[in-house]
């Protein structure tokens, strides 16, 4: 009765750990994967309870459990697998646990020994283990955390092939009604318990990880346009321009305001305003490298910081991103009507902080929108004496839909 108690311990602190997993998903939205692992334990847990609550001699009782730690490590190896970008090779696994399934059902019906039955089945789960773990290290990705989940996938991928054969090099035979009584068994549950804790520590450890990382990029993302809200944007700038003066590099910056903006939202509601905010966010962030930093910094103000970019490419991106601008069609806005957008272009000088660096792109804009807007206008080019050219009439569009 003891050991039937003792025995619940290793299943229950699995299935503690699957609920911990499935409320980690639930309470902080994160990705399938996540569920993943909480559905990866719970099956392992019952694959264990079947073990330990069903009748030893039942010659179901092996095939059954071998399909609740296949299923269990195949979701595993699949969540772990998807949290790093890479699918594991579900046609391999089947393969394997057929094969498997297969030996075991010949081994079962022609032996009442037990320790066979253990090294085939512990033999397809070590095998689809080395598998997760090969298809694991195909991924690019690897920091800590990965390589922590590499170790212990490689850990369960080694007990598995390993544990059986050495304990049943003491332990030469076990007839099936002993099972439970074996030193295998009672190995087993130890062994369980500590590959739970580890395995469950290390995933823990890496959900949360990646909780408060995604809590970090939402409280600095603008919602509407996906690029960075303006204190992000504003403390990027803080830590690129000193990088950039030190390592020698041209920082430039692009700062760009919708036109007419009042009358989208005038004549098609702020709904459409919203949409077309959205839309050029979009455009913004596409057209731009990873290296480069793009924020919304007011209501249709956007800025771009164009790394390693001298002023003359930055120019050259902003008319690309004004001329790919005008083209966008917008869906709360009518068929035929485009929108254009203005663009100041600056580069950074030898100790200029933001503040001085923003307001010299901010006054190229300021020129671009009086002399008549839907252009780039470059704070590095313009001379003061120039005079400034007539602004331009409104929007051909714009003034169709105006009326
Ligand atoms: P200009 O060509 O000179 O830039 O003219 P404009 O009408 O675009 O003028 P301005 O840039 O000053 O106007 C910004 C307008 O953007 C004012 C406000 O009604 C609108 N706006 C600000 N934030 C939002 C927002 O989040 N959603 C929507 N729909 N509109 C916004
Ligand atoms: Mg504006
Ligand atoms: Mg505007």
């Amino acid at each position: 009765m003891q050991t039937q108690i003792l025995g619940l311990v290793t299943p229950l602190m699995v299935l503690f750990f699957a609920a911990t997993f499935a409320v980690l998903w639930r309470v902080g939205r994160m990705k399938r994967h996540v569920l993943g692992y909480g559905i990866a334990f719970a099956l392992s847990a019952v694959g264990f309870l079947i073990t330990h609550l069903l009748p030893a001699d039942a010659f179901y009782l092996f095939h059954l459990t071998q399909l609740f730690y296949t299923l269990g490590t195949t979701v595993m190896l699949v969540s772990v697998c998807e949290r790093v970008g890479q699918r594991l090779h579900l046609g391999s696994m089947a393969v394997v646990y057929l094969i498997s399934a297969f030996v075991l059902g010949v081994a079962v019906s022609f032996s009442n020994e037990v320790g066979s039955r253990l090294v085939i089945v512990n033999m397809g789960y070590g095998v689809m283990f080395a598998m997760g773990v090969t298809t694991l290290l195909t991924a690019r990705r690897r920091n800590v955390i990965d390589v922590a989940i590499i170790a212990v996938m490689a850990f369960h991928a080694a007990d598995f092939l390993v544990r059986p054969t050495l304990t049943l090099l003491f332990e030469q035979s076990i007839p099936a009604e002993v099972y439970r009584d074996s030193i295998y068994y009672s190995l087993i549950g130890l062994v369980l318990g500590v590959k739970g804790v580890t395995a469950a520590t290390v995933l823990i450890g890496a959900t949360i990880a990646e909780w408060t990382t995604s809590l970090r990029e939402s409280s600095e993302r603008d919602a509407l346009s996906g690029l960075c809200n303006r204190g992000a944007f504003e403390e990027s700038m803080r830590n690129l321009l000193p990088r950039a003066q030190t390592e020698g590099r041209p920082l430039s910056l692009v700062v760009v305001d919708i036109d007419h903006f009042k009358k989208v939202n005038d004549i098609w509601g702020h709904q459409a305003g919203d949409q077309a905010i959205a839309g050029i966010g979009k455009l913004i962030g596409k057209m731009v490298r990873g290296c480069d930093t793009a924020g919304r910094i007011g209501g249709e103000e956007f800025c771009i910081a164009i790394w390693n970019c001298p002023n003359n490419a930055a120019e050259q991106l902003a008319d690309r991103i004004r001329q790919a601008f005008e083209r966008l069609k917008h869906s709360g806005l009518s068929n035929d009507v485009r929108l254009t957008a203005s663009f100041g272009v600056a580069t950074a000088r030898d100790g200029e902080t933001y503040e001085q660096l923003f307001a010299r792109a901010d006054a190229a804009l300021y020129r671009a929108k009086s002399s008549g807007r839907n252009r780039v206008e470059n704070a590095e080019e313009r001379h003061l004496e120039e005079p400034m050219p007539e602004p331009k009439s409104e929007l051909i569009e714009l003034k169709r839909a105006v009326g």
